[in-house]
C-alpha cells in the first residue's frame, strides 16, 4: 500500500505540474479575467449607498467585486446586458413560512409551510426569515430540514413557544412561552435566528408579548407581534406605546383587524405613536392581513411601511399575495416610486433583522442580485377579501444571482443560442457564474442524474 502511494506521487508530479503549465498557458493566451460576471448597463438601485442611476456590477468569487458607470467587458469571463432593467440587491422578504417537510398536517410547522427555493429565486429574493414556524423544541429540526439544504438564505424569527406553529392548541399555551430556553437557542444560532415572534395568540393576556420581548432583550434581538385575536384587555396603543422596544416590528399592518385605523378612517395614533418610538411596521400581506380600504387611507395619511414583505404560505401564495413582486407592486400602484419599493424590500429589511452586509451592493457584500422588469399594461392586484386595484404597471424578474451565480434565468439573457453551439453541445456555463448548468471544472465529478 505504501510503496504502491509512493509510485502515485512520483508519477503524479510531473503531471501537476505540467497541468499547472497549461493553466497558466491559456490564462496569458485568453487574457486575465479579474472578474466572474459583469452586469452591464442596468439601472442600479442600491438604498444604502444613494445610487439609482445607470451602473455596471461586477462580481468576482461570489461578491460585489465593482460598481462603477461603465467597467470593461474585457475584464469579465461573461457578460450580460441587463439595459432597461432594474439591478437591485436580491431582495429580504422578512415574514415566510418554509418549515415544510414534517408531514405535519394543518400546520405552519408542517404542511402550511413551502419549501423556499421552489418560491424564491424566480421572483428575485435571496433571503427569507421565516416568521415563527418553529420554536425551540423544534427549531434544529427546522434547521436540518430546511436551511442547511436551501440554496435560499434561510433566517428565523424564533416562536416564543417552544412548540413552535403547531395549531392553536400550541399557540395559546402559556406554559411553553419561556424566554429563557428560546434565548438560548437564539444565542447558539447567532445570525441565524434574527428575531422572535408572538402570533395567533387569542387570550386576553400580555405574556406571549412580554415573554418574547424578555426573550428579545436577553438575546438583543427584535420581537416581530403578529397581534393575534382583537381584545379589549390588550390595545393596539399599548402594545406599540409601551411594551415593544424601538426596533421591534408590528407585521400585518395594513390588515385592519386590530384597530390599525379607528372608526373615522384615521390612523390609530398609537401606530403614529409607536413609529416615533421607533417601532418597525412591516406588511406581511398573506392570505388575511392586508385590505386596500386600511393601506389605501393608510397611504394616503401617510403612514408608509418600513418594510413589503409577504406572509408566503400555501394559501396566500395562490389568493391575494403571491409572491413578493406582487406586494412590492401593490405599493407601486399606490404611488410609492420604484426606488423606495425597492429600499423597503431590501436594505430596511435587512437592517430590521440585524444583517446589514445584505440588501446593498457595496462592495465586498454578498453578490445576492435580483434583475427586474417594469411592465406597463392593464393588470389587477387583490387583497385579503378578493377587493381589486387596478394599476398599468408591474414587476417581473428577469434573473436571479445567488453568491454571483445566476440562479434563475426567465428568458436566458445569461444563455447563448442554441444554433450557435457546436452540433453535440452539452453545458453552456461555467461553473464561476452559472448555478444553474455549470460546465464541469477539470477534476470535479459528474453530475449525478436524477433519479
Ligand atoms: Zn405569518
Amino acid at each position: 500500500m505504501r510503496h504502491k502511494t509512493f509510485v502515485g506521487q512520483v508519477v503524479n508530479l510531473p503531471h501537476i505540474l505540467l497541468s499547472f503549465v497549461i493553466l497558466l498557458l491559456v490564462g496569458n493566451a485568453f487574457g486575465q479575467a479579474n472578474y466572474d460576471l459583469l452586469l452591464q448597463g442596468g439601472h442600479l438601485i442600491d438604498a444604502k449607498n444613494g445610487i439609482s442611476a445607470v451602473r455596471d456590477l461586477a462580481i468576482k468569487d461570489g461578491e460585489v467585486a465593482a460598481v462603477a458607470p461603465q467597467i470593461d467587458p474585457a475584464s469579465a469571463l461573461k457578460v450580460v446586458n441587463v439595459s432597461g432593467l432594474y439591478v437591485t440587491p436580491g431582495l429580504v422578504d422578512i415574514h415566510v413560512h418554509v418549515y415544510a417537510g414534517t408531514g405535519e398536517r394543518g400546520s405552519y410547522a408542517g404542511d402550511n409551510s413551502l419549501y423556499p427555493d421552489g418560491y424564491t429565486f424566480r421572483v428575485g429574493v435571496t433571503t427569507v426569515a421565516d416568521a415563527g414556524c418553529s420554536g425551540w423544541r423544534n427549531f434544529e429540526d427546522f434547521k436540518d430540514k430546511i436551511i442547511d439544504r436551501s440554496k435560499t438564505r434561510v433566517l428565523a424569527f424564533l416562536n416564543i413557544v417552544g412548540a413552535g406553529m403547531r395549531g392553536s392548541r400550541y399557540e395559546n399555551d402559556l406554559a411553553d412561552m419561556e424566554a429563557a430556553p428560546a434565548a438560548e437557542m437564539a444565542l447558539r444560532h447567532k445570525g441565524l435566528i434574527v428575531g422572535f415572534k408572538t402570533a395567533h395568540y387569542a387570550g386576553p393576556e400580555w405574556t406571549p408579548v412580554e415573554h418574547a420581548v424578555e426573550a428579545g432583550t436577553l438575546a438583543k434581538i427584535p420581537v416581530m407581534v403578529d397581534f393575534g385575536s382583537d381584545r379589549p384587555e390588550r390595545p393596539i396603543d399599548q402594545l406599540l406605546t409601551r411594551k415593544l422596544r424601538p426596533g421591534d416590528i408590528y407585521t400585518h399592518c395594513y390588515s385592519g383587524l386590530r384597530h390599525e385605523l379607528d372608526e373615522n378612517g384615521n390612523v390609530n395614533p398609537g401606530m403614529i405613536e409607536g413609529r416615533k418610538r421607533g417601532v418597525i411596521f412591516d406588511v406581511g400581506h398573506g392570505s388575511g392581513s392586508f385590505a386596500w380600504r386600511i393601506a389605501m387611507p393608510a397611504m394616503k395619511q401617510g403612514f408608509i411601511p418600513d418594510s413589503i414583505s409577504t406572509d408566503l404560505h400555501v394559501s396566500s401564495m395562490n389568493s391575494g399575495m403571491k409572491d413578493m413582486l406582487n406586494v412590492m407592486d401593490k405599493f407601486l400602484a399606490m404611488g410609492m416610486s420604484v426606488d423606495e419599493v425597492v429600499r423597503r424590500s431590501t436594505w430596511n429589511p435587512a437592517r430590521e433583522i440585524q444583517h446589514e452586509e445584505l440588501g446593498n451592493l457595496s462592495v465586498g457584500a454578498p453578490a445576492d442580485v435580483a434583475v427586474l422588469k417594469l411592465e406597463t399594461g392593464k393588470f389587477g392586484f387583490t387583497d385579503m377579501y378578493g377587493a381589486r386595484l387596478q394599476a398599468n404597471q408591474k414587476l417581473t424578474c428577469e434573473m436571479t444571482l445567488r453568491a454571483g451565480k445566476v440562479v434563475y434565468d426567465l428568458n436566458g439573457i445569461s444563455r447563448p443560442d442554441w444554433d450557435k453551439l457546436p452540433k453535440n453541445y452539452t453545458q453552456t456555463g461555467d461553473s464561476r457564474w452559472d448555478g444553474i448548468t455549470p460546465q464541469r471544472r477539470p477534476g470535479q465529478r459528474p453530475p449525478v442524474p436524477a433519479k
